[in-house]
């Protein structure tokens, strides 16, 4: 299925709405199912904010609720080659010693981003720390890291939509899709 009109090339879809909506369910119930008290969520920012705000609201359905700070590190940078190291945008705004902390990616790529954040919270003194991610290319891992919860196990290309961007476009798309070009 191509979807085109909305951008000036066509986007492959990859996941589309629903299947994202369902899986975010479940994924919901096994994050409830983890028992974190009082929990944090931080969703790392940019490429998060649009499955952040899905989770967000699936965690409340499920019972949860969290308390919620934004972390922004730096990504691509208007090239879809990582830049291969990571630097704070703009910090958290609470404090993360003793508390439960579910960090929030967009995609589990080269593991540079998450071990980072990772990192960094430990470092503060979280008690329990969890990752959540929508994405994972598995094969395209430098550091050694998984994720607590995935979505969806995504093929090493270069995906948009759904919050994700190619040089702050495609944000808007309500599905993850491939570049066709790409
Ligand atoms: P890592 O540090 O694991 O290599 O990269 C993680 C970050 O790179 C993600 O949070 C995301 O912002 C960005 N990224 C990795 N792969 C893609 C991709 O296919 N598309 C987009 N738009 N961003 C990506
Ligand atoms: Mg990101």
């Amino acid at each position: 299925m191509i979807e085109a009109g909305t951008t000036d090339s066509a986007v492959e879809v990859l996941f589309p709405p629903d299947v994202i909506a369902a899986r975010i369910g479940e994924l919901c119930q096994e994050i409830a199912a983890a028992g974190l008290r009082n929990p944090l969520v931080v969703p790392i920012l940019t490429g998060s904010f649009v499955f952040s705000a899905d989770l967000l609201r699936g965690l409340h359905a499920a019972g949860l609720t969290p308390e919620v700070d934004f972390l922004t590190l730096s990504s691509y940078r208007h090239t879809t080659r990582s830049a291969g190291s990571v630097d704070i945008l703009r910090d958290m705004e609470l404090d993360v010693a003793d508390r439960d902390v579910l960090l929030v990616d967009d995609i589990l790529d080269t593991g540079r981003t998450l071990a980072y954040a990772k990192d960094l919270v430990a470092a503060r003194g979280a008690r329990r720390l969890l990752t959540c991610v929508l994405l994972n290319k598995r094969v395209r891992r430098v550091v050694t890291i998984e994720a607590d919860f995935i979505a969806f196990e995504c093929p090493p290309v270069f995906v948009v939509g759904y919050g994700m961007d190619l040089a702050n476009r495609y944000r808007e798309l309500p599905f993850v899709g491939r570049v066709a070009s790409d």
